[in-house]
């Protein structure tokens, strides 16, 4: 039985005071509400220390949203798995869409970024999805096939054990239309089947597999009822702690 996961994407948004006021409301709906999922926030990069001090002793675990797979030096502007273990994350976001198509990322950094993550002791939120011309044209499975095999590259079955998948369809990231439950699970259920060939059965019942794409507490029960949908990665309902609340409660 897997415990779903639900994490929230907070993107570009948030300063401190913003971030401070978002944990702090959240943390008080959870004493009030026990989750039955693991909560994740990932917070912009500035946000994450202080973030780290205001959950300690709360649900809620931490995790960023990119790094480098480089360990330092010259890379202007990027951040490294050990400045994110130092500022207490646990989980990092990795080849999130808007990574791959509005920076450039490519499968060889995204399988580069998980290796490091892995290396460092933190979790990866490894991302694949196709875009809306891909599924319009019947390429989905192939485009999730190539995005995960590559992303998955020299990952061990004891890493695999420390990666949870999320599959958001690029063409449902932001725009309010979500996949549907069926469509949904049909993509987590090839998901998985990549995971059994390459892993084995027990090892792949076992990896966590979240939708992400527009989920709201409207919509959340239905995909989060389908079998092989472990949890949600949350952008813009996560940026209110009711409506991230919402999703929680449902998981
Ligand atoms: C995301 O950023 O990962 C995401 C799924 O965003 P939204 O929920 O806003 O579609």
């Amino acid at each position: 039985m897997r415990k779903k996961v639900i994490a929230g994407n907070w993107k570009m948004n948030n300063d401190l005071q913003a971030s401070e006021n978002l944990i702090v409301e959240l943390k008080n709906l959870l004493l009030n509400n026990k989750a039955n999922c693991e909560v994740i926030i990932c917070p912009p990069f500035t946000s994450l220390s202080e973030a780290s001090k205001l959950i300690d002793g709360s649900e809620i675990k931490l995790g960023a949203q990119n790094m480098h797979f480089e360990d330092s030096g010259a890379f202007t502007g990027e951040v490294s798995s050990s400045m994110l273990k130092s500022a207490g994350c646990e989980f990092v976001i990795i080849g999130h869409s808007e990574r791959r198509h509005i920076f450039g990322e490519t499968d060889e950094m995204i399988n580069k970024k998980i290796k490091k993550a892995l290396s460092a002791g933190l979790k990866p939120i490894f991302c694949i999805g196709e875009l809306l011309a891909e599924r319009d044209n019947g390429t989905t499975n192939d485009v999730i096939k190539r995005q995960t095999l590559n992303g998955l590259d020299g990952i061990s079955v004891d890493q695999i054990k420390n990666i949870i998948i999320a599959y958001e369809p690029v063409w449902a990231i932001g725009t309010g239309k979500t996949a549907t439950p069926s469509q949904a699970q049909e993509v987590h259920s090839f998901v998985r089947s990549l995971i059994s060939d390459k892993y084995g059965k027990k090892t792949a019942e076992n990896v966590i597999i979240q939708y992400g794409g527009s989920v709201k507490p409207d919509n959340a029960k239905e995909l989060l009822s389908q079998n092989d949908i472990d949890g949600a990665l949350v952008g813009g309902a996560c940026l209110k702690a009711d409506s991230f609340m919402g999703i929680i409660i449902l998981a």
